[in-house]
């Protein structure tokens, strides 16, 4: 399926004229400055480009392609479905085979108490309807002024007005007008950064979650509805939670009334080595929202996993409110639904959340062994199949380097001049690793010893 070089090149020239891309600098990239590469193909955990180069995605595409690049059961799966099906809504009560047992099987899967799913597209719409969920319940149980929502500086939850708005990173808001009111943003939990000296992690964690207090107690309680937050901090730079932090979390919320929605849309199905970040860090969450790893992005889906606090007062609100005036065309739509389950046949019969544990503890343990003792990185962390590496200018004073310098991108493209994507993330100088679940160990020795060449190449560079 290789295009030959010179059609690469009428490729790029009708994409750099036509095509406007996420997260790109336009003008550079409408200049031809900025290198444009089209992917056509994947095995494993490579893809390839119409040059006819293999790389390692050491990245899951955006942290989905959970298992694997070209699994061609999940193709067959989808055009079986298209053939048989390939749309009908799901308003008014209709229904399509794959959803129903995909539903049956997450609801089967997820943390205790989960009553239904609601599906979207992708994992900024699966948040906008979670908000809609949260104000019309409290519309139900007549408390039109419990509005506000609580994120987290550095969270990511989506690019939508409200999702956007609830992702605590500038890049998101700047010159977008977000974030937009009733969000509210608190501490980020990055132990390595935010800690103050001589603090412990659980110190840290009980900190975080006064400061929550502070914040509802300022607000007044009567006006927060929510709290959503990430099991694991992705985008924001792939941060896993201090010690407690979690328990403390939930421990303010309880006391005011507050719902929590746990974002999975990176940690569900097996990425931090349990099935769900939930069930990792022993959340309990009100609204779990899903998206890339339940399809591994062979099509795109996402969900809402309501559970029972929130599901009773809304299946009750009915005969007051009238049929729910929320809805996508596309929701629950059947080939996605289809690709889904054998998406998950997958993640199951082949253990790929055990691998997550197993493989993924090997990484950690590479990485810290590789990186804790570099100059050039201050911090290796991670779980399961997530991990980071931050780099800093000066490792025992803890400073950052001037952000001029982009030191991230660079051990980036030095990564991927050695055939590896591992991403910048868009917050610092971080690079991050998601690889897809089905990762083994040898694979994951390549991946280390990529980064340590990269990261040694961009020491020398910068000394
Ligand atoms: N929530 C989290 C935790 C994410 O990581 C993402 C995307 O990376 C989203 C929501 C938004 O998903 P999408 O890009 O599919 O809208």
């Amino acid at each position: 399926m290789n295009v030959i070089k010179n059609n690469t090149a009428e490729l790029q020239a009708m994409d750099r004229a036509h095509f406007m891309h996420p997260s790109t600098h336009m003008r550079q990239h409408a200049d031809g400055e900025t290198p444009s590469r089209i992917i056509n193909g994947g095995k494993g955990i490579y893809i390839h480009d119409t040059e006819g180069k293999e790389t390692l995605d050491a990245f899951a595409g955006l942290y989905c392609v959970n298992v694997g690049y070209g699994r061609t059961e999940i193709a067959d799966a989808i055009y079986a479905q298209a053939k048989e099906l390939a749309y009908y809504h799901t308003y008014v009560g209709h229904g399509n085979e794959p959803i129903i047992r995909l539903s049956e099987r997450i609801i089967k899967s997820a943390p205790e108490g989960m009553q239904r799913v609601y599906y979207g597209m992708s994992g900024s719409d699966a948040n906008e309807t979670n908000i809609k969920l949260i104000w019309y319940y409290n519309n139900i149980l007549g408390r039109p002024e419990k509005k506000k929502i609580i994120s987290r500086w550095r969270g990511y939850h989506g690019s939508g007005i409200m999702t956007g708005s609830l992702t605590g990173l500038a890049t998101f808001h700047n010159a977008f007008d977000l974030p937009r009111s009733p969000v509210l943003h608190t501490t980020c939990p990055h132990f390595y950064w935010n800690a103050e000296a001589g603090e412990t992690e659980e110190q840290f964690a009980k900190r975080c979650a006064d400061d929550l207090e502070k914040m509802i107690l300022r607000e007044g309680p009567e006006t927060i509805a929510a709290f959503i937050g990430e099991p694991v901090m992705g985008t924001g730079g792939i941060i896993t939670p201090p010690k407690g932090y979690w328990e403390a979390i939930q421990a303010v919320l309880n006391k005011y009334d507050i719902l929590l929605v746990a974002d999975e849309v990176v940690t569900a199905f097996g990425r931090t080595g349990s099935y769900f970040g939930s069930q990792h860090y022993g959340i309990k969450p009100d609204l779990i929202t899903i998206a890339k790893g339940v399809s591994s992005g062979y099509l795109p889906l996402s969900g809402v996993i309501i559970g029972e606090r929130v599901w009773k007062v809304l299946e009750q609100g009915s005969d007051k409110m009238g049929p729910i005036g929320h809805g996508w065309t596309y929701s629950a739509h059947p080939v996605c639904a289809a690709a889904a389950n054998a998406n998950l046949d997958i993640v199951d019969g082949e253990n790929l959340t055990g691998n997550s544990a197993d493989t993924g503890g090997y990484f950690q343990k590479l990485l810290r062994e590789t990186f804790d003792n570099h100059p050039l990185v201050g911090e290796a962390r991670g779980v399961g199949l997530m991990a980071a590496l931050e780099f800093v200018a000066d490792k025992d004073k803890k400073e950052r380097f001037d952000a001029n310098l982009k030191v991230g991108a660079k051990v980036s493209a030095a990564c991927l001049e050695r055939g590896m994507i591992a991403r910048a993330m868009p917050h610092g100088d971080i690079l991050g690793f998601a690889p897809p679940l089905c990762i083994t160990k040898a694979e994951v020795e390549k991946v280390v010893d990529i980064a340590k060449q990269a990261v040694d190449a961009v020491t020398d560079e910068l000394a």
